[in-house]
């Protein structure tokens, strides 16, 4: 029988990047089990890679943190490119109530250390980026995306040697990058539980599932039916 120290189920950025941490830290005996025919089958190499930290939420900004260094220092640290781009997000609030959300995150972000992030008007956008002004859309992309209630990811401890992580809502790259080192550091015992980015919770199914589901594909195809007659 096959035994290892530790045993990780996927090859997804959370479990490359367990695998990755577990053994720069010195940790030889780690397996990646994955169900595909390679590593980054699953939403890792569908998704477009973007490593952002312009988040609501303080815990997904601090996890950034770390991450877009991390990505930005890959090919050196790991000796083979990622293709990492330091290009940058732009959020354009299209009315008052969504560019007082924009500038509220903008605060939270720059409080918790975020330098290179600033509030943009219109003038500074055609100016920046000419290309965006008098842009007629094409195309619009709309699917399905799985969401936690709270907007951030779930960690769990399944039996005393089973640790799960899972639902990273359409931005895993950065979040689970960091949920991997964290994971590794716990393994190797170099933090304690309570350290965590987030606490251990059991896992559960989300309240008024079903009347949730339909509220959000409703509000959707009623945003889409606004956005048909529009154009
Ligand atoms: C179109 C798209 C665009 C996106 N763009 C971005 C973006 O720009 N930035 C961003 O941060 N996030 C983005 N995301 C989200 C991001 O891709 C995910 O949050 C992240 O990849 C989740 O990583 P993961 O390791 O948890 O899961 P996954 O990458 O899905 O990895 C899980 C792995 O586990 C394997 N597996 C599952 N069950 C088993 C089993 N029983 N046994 C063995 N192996 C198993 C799967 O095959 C898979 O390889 C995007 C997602 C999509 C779909």
């Amino acid at each position: 029988m096959r035994t290892a120290e530790v045993v990780i189920i996927g090859g997804g950025i959370v479990g490359s990047s367990i695998a990755y941490h577990l053994t720069a830290a010195g940790c030889k005996n780690v397996v990646v089990i994955e169900r595909e025919s390679s590593q980054g089958k699953g939403s890792t190499g569908k998704s477009m890679g973007g490593v952002r930290a312009q988040f609501s939420t303080p815990v997904n900004i601090q996890m950034s943190l770390y991450s877009i260094p991390f990505y930005a220092a890959f090919d050196q640290a790991l000796g083979y490119p990622c293709g990492y781009r330091a290009q940058g997000y732009l959020f354009c609030a299209t009315n008052a109530e969504h560019l007082a959300y924009l500038r509220t995150n903008f605060e939270k972000q720059v409080a918790m250390g975020l330098k290179d992030v600033r509030l943009v008007n219109a003038g500074e956008i055609r100016k920046l980026f000419p290309q965006v002004t008098n842009v007629d859309l094409e195309y619009a992309w709309y699917g399905s995306i799985g969401m936690t209630d709270t907007h951030l990811p779930r960690y769990h401890r399944l039996a005393p040697q089973v640790l799960s992580v899972s639902g990273y809502n359409g931005r895993g790259i950065a979040a689970g990058t960091v949920f991997g080192q964290m994971l590794a550091k716990l393994i190797l015992k170099e933090i304690e539980e309570c350290e965590m980015p987030l606490p251990c919770t059991g896992p559960q199914a989300a309240k008024f599932r079903s009347v949730r589901s339909l509220y959000y594909s409703l509000g959707s195809q009623i945003a889409h039916l606004a956005d048909a007659r529009l154009v």
